[in-house]
């Protein structure tokens, strides 16, 4: 082995009484040392990287897991909750379509508009069928919205129709004479009904409206002429007294006059008219209305 080089390592005391020592190495074998020590310490380092790497991963996937759980239990009230509203739009729909069908109203035709309210709640992979049937849900309310504003709006209107209706008794008595024509106590044609009442006795208004007439007409006597929408108006006549003045709005079941005798009359009583477009017709159809039957009044 005469090729083989070596290195040789001394330590030198820096006093006299010290003894150097001196090391001779083969080359080779020093940089097989070396090497193996960089190794080591590379690997040391690797290990040391990798195990803070693998640390910080497990506490991510903890978190993810947890996290997936949260968004699994979210997803499943979703999904309960979406339940409980499609029941409560199939109620809401039948009580509808019952309504409807009872007022006689058409069935309620809209068309599906998809609204897209709901889709910014929700992550657009994971809950798809969910946001799907929110989105029909939301539709669906918006479509009731619609159907039931229908109906209340029909409904302000057939209120404020029969407010305007006459459709009660102006004064609790038995009617002694009917309308039409007859020969006592004069004869011609009646053009209302008459019905008896102690003198004195209050009158009432028979729907909404505003007085137009207040004074004497001939055999009328004191008169008492309300206008009510439609062209609908009622008379009351032979009072004693009045209770109104001409222009002043009246509602139903508001006293207007009292029971007498004035003009041509045979006892004290009320001569009650009911007048369409200013023609008399028979007012017995317009005593007991309420606010189902008073759209067949409305139809003649
Ligand atoms: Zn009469």
């Amino acid at each position: 082995m005469k090729n083989e080089k070596y290195y040789t390592f001394m330590v030198v005391p820096h006093d006299s009484q010290g003894k150097g020592f001196s090391l001779r190495i083969p080359r080779k074998l020093l940089y097989a040392v070396i090497g193996s020590f960089v190794l080591l310490c590379f690997l040391f380092a690797s290990s040391v990287v990798y195990s803070s790497i693998l640390s910080r991963r497990l506490v991510h996937y903890r978190t993810a897991i947890e996290k997936n759980q949260e968004q699994k239990e979210v997803i499943e009230s979703f999904s309960e909750k979406t339940k409980e509203v499609d029941q409560a739009i199939y109620e809401l729909t039948k009580m509808d379509k019952q309504l409807r069908q009872v007022l006689g109203l058409e069935s309620w035709k809209g068309k599906m508009k998809l609204s897209s309210k709901m889709k910014s709640y929700l992550p657009p992979s994971q809950v798809e069928e969910i946001s799907e049937k929110l989105k029909l849900a939301d539709a669906e309310l918006e479509q009731r919205k619609e159907s039931l504003a229908q109906l209340k709006a029909w409904v302000n209107n057939v209120q404020q129709r029969f407010a305007a209706t006459p459709s009660c008794w102006p004064l609790n008595g038995y009617i002694v004479s009917r309308y039409g024509y007859r020969t006592y106590p004069w004869k011609g044609l009646h053009t209302g009904i008459d019905i008896t009442g102690r003198y004195g006795s209050p009158i009432k208004a028979t729907a909404d409206g505003v007085v137009t007439f207040v004074g004497w007409r001939q055999a009328y006597g004191k008169t008492v002429i309300v206008q009510h929408s439609h062209g609908v108006s009622t008379l009351y006549a032979h009072n004693s007294k009045y209770a109104v003045r001409v222009g002043q709005p009246i509602k139903k079941g508001q006293v207007v006059c009292f029971v007498g005798t004035t003009g041509l009359t045979t006892g004290p009583h009320l001569h009650y008219e009911v007048r369409k477009n200013n023609r008399a017709i028979n007012p017995i159809a317009y005593l007991n209305l309420n606010i189902l039957t008073a759209s067949r009044a409305w139809r003649e």
